[in-house]
């Protein structure tokens, strides 16, 4: 261990601990132990966190009391987190209809943060979570990272946009980034001349990770290549708020020299699952979410299954998320992990609900299914556009060595998969904009969306 590490583990984030009141090197202990229990050992602690907040919900928080009511339910008879069901499913528009009804009682002693969504497809969604909510994701994401070779206070940079580092941060941002040795760069413009400099900066700095949107590390990789550079000395690169398509991992791996740890979360619901050394999956943090996936009825479904994701955030007793829909779909695994973990393991995430393309030939394909398709060919950035019921647009910055065996190959592939009636129209662009949080979208099911 270096002795900046021990530094940070033993004075800047007790002392962080201590100013913010943030419970996260407790909350690091815990979790480096619970993450060897067997599942039906980390069950029973959701169940009891479960049993807890509905109590605390039905007591304090104006519309659980009302739902539970009008179904008749008493709190005792949500016991374990098979009974979640019998709970409503809260969406987003619920959040916004109900938002003053879901903040606690005594909401102040919970020591709620304001929080924003990315609203990457929609409107952003403003809602509370709570310090100790907040502790309890950023020990998960760090126990993660541990998985890869992180140690506190090891030097790192972020390649994002507004979901990760803020537009404008506020003093105590930048304070925290300096502590912990992470380096911002923005990822919003990814021009030649700016990755150029983030190239110098990184070389100079020599992080020993780097963290981002999948398109922004990728870009960035892409560019290396064409340069004839790889960068030295990274451990790892840490993805996340996008999906990964198995070309970009590639790249990342080959230009940064290092494995690629890709990460889900969604901070409203807590959800979180995230990828060890073994990449068999994700490991979903089971201490701070029960996630639940269920099919377009509702009904659970089972491993193996494409599913919509419900996340019920065990820690935020400021405004309790409970069954929330995020928006995304995962399939779970049937396996456990060889790593040994007893925490439950995503086998793939198929992306947001609004990234499923319906043609009206009853069709449907999930947003992984079209990335998988550009996997295999010389395109360098792609977005399919779902123009009408039965057509697409296909916008492709090509990639070098592109021909028209590339356009044949996934105009080909996505007719397979969709249909022979669905009619496919080619644009080729120099770039493709991203969100106003800077995320790149690759599918857009409707004009609308
Ligand atoms: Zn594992």
């Amino acid at each position: 261990m270096t002795v900046y590490s021990k530094i940070t583990q033993h004075v800047v984030y007790p002392l962080g601990d201590a100013v913010l009141r943030t419970n996260v090197m407790k909350y690091m202990d815990a979790l480096e132990r619970s993450q060897w229990w067997s599942l039906d050992e980390l069950v029973e602690m959701q169940n009891t966190k479960l049993r807890a907040l509905v109590a605390h919900a039905y007591r304090n928080v104006p519309y659980y009391r009302r739902v539970m009511d009008e179904r008749g339910l008493s709190v005792a008879e949500i016991r374990t987190v098979d009974d979640l069901p019998r709970l409503p499913v809260l969406t987003k528009d619920l959040v916004r209809q109900n938002y003053a009804d879901l903040k606690a009682r005594g909401f102040r002693r919970w020591h709620p943060s304001l929080e924003t969504s990315s609203g990457s497809t929609g409107k952003p969604l403003q809602y509370y979570t709570t310090m100790d909510a907040r502790s309890i994701g950023w020990a998960a994401t760090f126990r993660s990272w541990k998985w890869a070779g992180y140690r506190l206070g090891d030097k790192r940079v972020t390649m994002a946009a507004s979901a990760l580092l803020p537009e404008r941060p506020s003093v105590a941002q930048r304070l925290r980034w300096f502590a912990e040795r992470n380096v911002p760069l923005s990822a919003v413009h990814l021009t030649r001349e700016t990755m150029a400099s983030h190239a110098r900066r990184i070389e100079q700095y020599r992080p020993r990770f780097i963290r981002g949107y999948p398109t922004a590390l990728y870009l960035f990789a892409d560019y290396l290549r064409s340069q004839g550079r790889c960068l030295q000395g990274v451990k790892a690169a840490f993805t996340t708020a996008e999906m990964l398509p198995l070309s970009y991992r590639r790249t990342i791996e080959n230009q940064f020299g290092c494995q690629v740890q890709d990460q889900y979360g969604c901070i409203e619901g807590a959800a979180k699952a995230i990828e060890c050394a073994s990449h068999q999956g994700y490991h979903i943090a089971a201490e701070l979410t029960k996630m639940e996936m269920v099919d377009s009825d509702g009904k659970a479904a089972g491993p193996g299954k494409p599913a919509d994701i419900l996340a019920t955030d065990l820690h935020n007793y400021a405004m309790p998320f409970i069954r929330y829909a995020v928006g995304d779909r995962a399939v779970l695994s049937e396996s456990r992990c060889s790593c040994g973990r007893g925490l439950p393991v995503i086998k793939s995430l198929e992306g947001r609900t609004t990234d499923v393309i319906r043609f009206d030939n009853g069709v449907a394909l999930s947003g992984v299914a079209i990335t998988g398709i550009f996997s295999f060919c010389q395109v360098k950035q792609f977005q399919v556009v779902q123009t009408a019921g039965s057509r697409l647009l296909v916008k492709v910055v090509k990639g070098d060595g592109y021909t028209q065996t590339d356009t044949d190959l996934y105009t080909g592939l996505l007719r397979s998969h969709a249909g022979q009636d669905v009619e496919i129209a080619v644009e080729y662009v120099d770039d493709i904009p991203t969100t106003k949080a800077g995320k790149h979208r690759f599918v857009i099911s409707s004009p609308a969306a």
